[in-house]
């Protein structure tokens, strides 16, 4: 990966590990080889960090990635809550707004051409997808029902060769949150999924 491209995503903010990005990207270009000409989508986005990564390999692998987010933050992201950034507020609006943040990241990396921004709630964009992708991130709300609500609507798009990769899943629920664990669990237990590659909270699976 370019040197420079790599040094903007590691320090954009957000809450990608760099080894795990460095993963993602590995698995964005072996998902672009195996199955040449379907885009990425990663629903989960934030300030663009991961997007970066998975940015990078969809350039080098002549395809697109879909950055997915409705740039409100997700719920652990909310005032009084663990992960909230006050500066990303928005005060005429009262909420949290990345959308400028992920602009200027994509922007810095000179990835615009290969990231296209879709704004909005993830499962109403995942009701009205059509494409087969070569690779889907998952990364975004890590409640119960988000989670799997994005396992339902956007796995069934993963192309037969191509990779789904799930950020945050810890096994020790001393380690963090449950639902992208869970999620994980189902896709191995579908029989759909095999397991590649883990990398920390990193786990790359490939369809059938
Ligand atoms: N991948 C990012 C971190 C993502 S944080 C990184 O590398 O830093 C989770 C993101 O999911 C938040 O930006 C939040 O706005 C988004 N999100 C949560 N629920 C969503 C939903 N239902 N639809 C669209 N985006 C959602
Ligand atoms: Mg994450």
């Amino acid at each position: 990966m370019d040197p420079t491209v790599r040094a903007i995503a590691v320090a954009a903010r957000g809450f990608m590990p760099p080894e795990e990005g460095d993963a993602l990207y590995a698995a964005g270009r072996d998902a672009a080889a195996a199955v040449p000409g379907s885009p990425f989508l990663e629903v989960g986005s934030y300030c663009g960090r991961s997007s970066v990564w998975l940015g990078a390999a969809a350039r080098e692998g002549g395809t697109v990635l879909f950055a997915l987010d409705h740039h409100r933050g997700s719920e652990e992201n909310q005032p009084g809550w663990e992960w909230h950034e006050p500066d990303l507020v928005d005060p005429a609006v009262g909420r949290i707004d990345t959308l400028p943040w992920f602009r200027r990241t994509l922007h810095e990396a000179g990835l615009e051409p290969h990231v296209v921004a879709v704004v909005g709630e993830s499962p109403a964009v995942a009701a009205h997808w059509a494409t087969p992708l070569a690779l889907l991130f998952i990364d975004g709300g890590h409640g119960r029902e988000p989670a799997h609500r994005d396992y339902d609507g956007w796995t069934p798009h993963v192309a037969d060769g191509g990779l789904l990769c799930i950020h945050d899943v810890f096994p020790d629920p001393a380690d963090g949150g449950r639902p992208p664990y869970e999620i994980y669990c189902r896709a191995l237990e579908s029989g759909r999924f095999r397991e590649e590659r883990a990398v920390g909270s990193l786990r790359v699976l490939r369809c059938r």
